[in-house]
């Protein structure tokens, strides 16, 4: 069985680069920043900070990605607390935090949150229609999984 979660028209967008990204998502959200105006941003720790420099705007920011911010944001689409994340991550570096990319990867695909990961796909996301209204999100029923899991315990 499917259930959905609404999505309001003003969209916490969750946003975290890469250091080798960060210039590309710095650009991408100052070209389109009278867009991302309408919207709640959430950002890991750098790349909040030099989102909130260039935009001249709060953004709220958590610990440094490396630190437990991508665990934070992860956890923040599990209880269904983002609509949208732009994760510019660096597929010719690897990371110290590689465990925690993929498991934040993982995570938002497990909860059907809005996902991109490079600009086109950006671009392609903030300007859909739907951005600018209310929408039901579908959302995996994970009932009986759990049930299946307590009852091989
Ligand atoms: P940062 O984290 O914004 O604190 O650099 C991003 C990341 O590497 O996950």
């Amino acid at each position: 069985m499917l259930t959905s979660r609404r999505i309001d028209a003003r969209k916490r967008i969750a946003l975290v680069a890469h250091d080798n990204k960060k210039k590309d998502l710095i650009d991408w959200a100052e070209f389109n920043k009278v867009v991302l105006a309408k919207h709640e941003l959430i950002a890991t720790g750098t790349t909040g900070k030099l989102l909130e420099e260039k935009l001249d705007r709060p953004v709220k920011r958590l610990l440094s990605g490396p630190l437990g911010g991508d665990q934070q944001i992860g956890a923040l689409i599990a209880v269904g607390e983002i609509d949208v994340m732009i994760f510019f991550w660096d597929p010719m570096e690897a990371q110290p935090h590689d465990s925690d990319v993929k498991a934040l990867l993982r995570v938002a695909i497990a909860w059907n949150c809005i996902v991109a990961c490079d600009r086109s796909t950006a671009d392609f996301v903030l300007t859909s229609p739907l951005m600018q209204s209310d929408y039901a999100a579908t959302l995996p029923d994970y009932t009986e999984y759990l049930k299946r899991r307590i009852e091989n315990k």
